[in-house]
């Protein structure tokens, strides 16, 4: 037994290995050691059990030191890795939604590292407001009287609703209240900000009349909400804000639209099917719209409040607004991003989120190409891929019947075979996230940017598919 365990080598010989040296390198010393420990328990407990042959001390010590090394660094390794997103949803809620425009990218990254005139009036040389810069390009580009930036759209309403309509009613169609992925559920939303919601119409039928049965003294506002990610389709109707306005005028009650998705642009002019903009909202007449900054706008998550002066005011000095504001490196973010707005001709260069959404069919054509030799050489013979149309949306929210023709990589896999290809293009270096549906895996071209970085990662599919799965452990 002894004998066995004479053959561990000691701590600081270990450390003296070049993988030792690496480690600390890499580590720090206190993290290596603690990491070496542990590898030299367990290699002792082996020795002990009979699992694990003896060796020489000297290669001892570098196995274990090189042991160490590859066990802080995959700890190391960030959690949130980057992915190529080829699911075809070009708004991936799960895979962060808008990617940043390179100039926005440089305006965080002059955020993150150095002073900034946030809140500071550079031609007074005192105090400014955090939102003004924001705030002046929202006003240019839709033409709102004033704007009040949070932290995403979820708190817009959340403010809107605390300051205009706390202790009061708030009237919603039966067929507008939403639910969004997971929390967001807006009769809670509505709870939470201390307004009484007074449900009108039905599910699928609202009429103006049902608005106008409903307000009484206790009415604080009107509320819109664009049901985003379903639709009721049928027998239906749906009292547009047009029609509403002037009831809600007659009544001297603000009209809100949660416009949720919030495009700045007529996407018609790159082929996509229309979304009422923001601009479209204010042109009506709405006096305050709430929409997201992450959407279809293309920029960092962020919640807009723009329109009447007045009400967007009560927003800002509302004590809620300290606690929901935005960093100053997405707000850096959301003022050049916006800025992209003023010239529409070159946005789709710009804007990742339009590029994608844009993308020709000559330009997915050419990508397939590049990769199609390098995935078939990957895939056993039974697994051949072949270049096919499929369907891509815009995702979280907006147009959720709208398909976008789009192009794929087809590998037709059926049964289970589907979840382990799917689980191999996630392990590769840089996960590739697809889709699985009819009997295939898809792998969707409109977000690729660069099909070089997959191809060059492809020879290691094989191997990843060679492991085998794992069984999920019985609770
Ligand atoms: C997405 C969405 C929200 C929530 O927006 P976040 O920016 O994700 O908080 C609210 N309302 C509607 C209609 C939406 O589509």
């Amino acid at each position: 037994m002894q004998s066995k365990l004479s053959t561990l080598p000691p701590l600081h010989e270990i450390v003296q290995t070049p993988a030792g040296r690496a480690c600390v390198e890499a580590h720090g010393h206190a993290a290596s050691l603690a990491c070496i420990r542990e590898l030299l328990d367990e290699y002792r407990q082996q020795l002990l059990a009979g699992t694990a042959e003896a060796e020489d001390r000297e290669s001892a010590a570098r196995r274990v030191a090189g042991a160490a090394l590859e066990r802080l660094d995959s700890r190391s390794a960030p959690a949130m890795r980057r992915v190529l997103n080829m699911t075809g949803t070009v708004l991936h809620t799960n895979l962060g939604r808008a990617v940043y425009a390179p100039r926005a990218v440089e305006a965080a990254n002059r955020a993150m590292t150095g002073p900034l005139a946030l809140e500071y009036d550079l031609d007074a040389g005192r105090r400014g407001q955090r939102d003004d810069a924001v705030q002046a390009l929202v006003a240019e580009i839709t033409g709102a009287e004033a704007a009040c930036i949070v932290n995403n759209n979820a708190a817009a309403i959340l403010l809107v609703l605390a300051a205009l309509a706390h202790g009061r009613e708030t009237i919603v169609s039966r067929g507008e209240l939403i639910e969004i992925g997971g929390s967001f559920r807006m009769p809670q939303i509505m709870e939470s900000a201390g307004t009484r919601l007074r449900e009108v119409g039905t599910t699928n039928r609202t009429h103006l009349r049902d608005y106008e049965g409903a307000i009484g003294p206790d009415t604080a506002l009107l509320l819109k909400v664009h049901p985003s990610n379903y639709q009721v389709l049928g027998f239906t109707h749906e009292t547009r804000c047009p029609d509403l306005l002037p009831v809600a005028r007659r009544h001297g009650l603000p009209l809100v639209d949660d416009l949720g998705s919030g495009t700045l642009v007529d996407l018609s002019r790159w082929g996509l099917p229309h979304e009422r903009s923001v601009q479209d909202a204010l042109a009506e007449g709405v006096d305050l719209v709430t929409f997201s900054g992450d959407k279809l706008l293309g920029g960092p998550q962020a919640g807009f409040i723009a329109g009447r002066r007045d009400l967007v005011e009560r927003c800002a000095k509302h004590p809620l607004k300290r606690a929901l504001r935005l960093d100053k490196v997405r707000l850096a973010a959301l003022e050049a991003t916006l800025a992209l707005y003023r010239d529409p001709d070159r946005l789709a260069d710009r804007l990742p989120t339009l590029r994608h959404l844009a993308r020709r069919p000559d330009e997915m054509q050419a990508m397939a190409q590049a990769i199609l030799p390098a995935l078939a050489a990957a895939l056993p013979a039974d697994h051949a891929p072949e270049i096919a149309a499929s369907q891509a949306q815009i995702g979280s929210g907006a147009l959720p019947l709208e398909k976008l023709p789009s192009l794929a990589l087809r590998i037709p896999a059926p049964g289970a075979s589907g979840e382990r290809i799917a689980r191999a293009l996630r392990r590769l270096p840089l996960p590739v996230i697809g889709r699985i549906a009819e009997g295939a895996v898809w792998l969707d071209l409109r977000c690729l940017d660069d099909p070089q970085p997959l191809v060059e990662q492809l020879p290691g599919l094989a191997a990843l598919l060679a492991e085998p799965t794992p069984t999920k452990e019985l609770p």
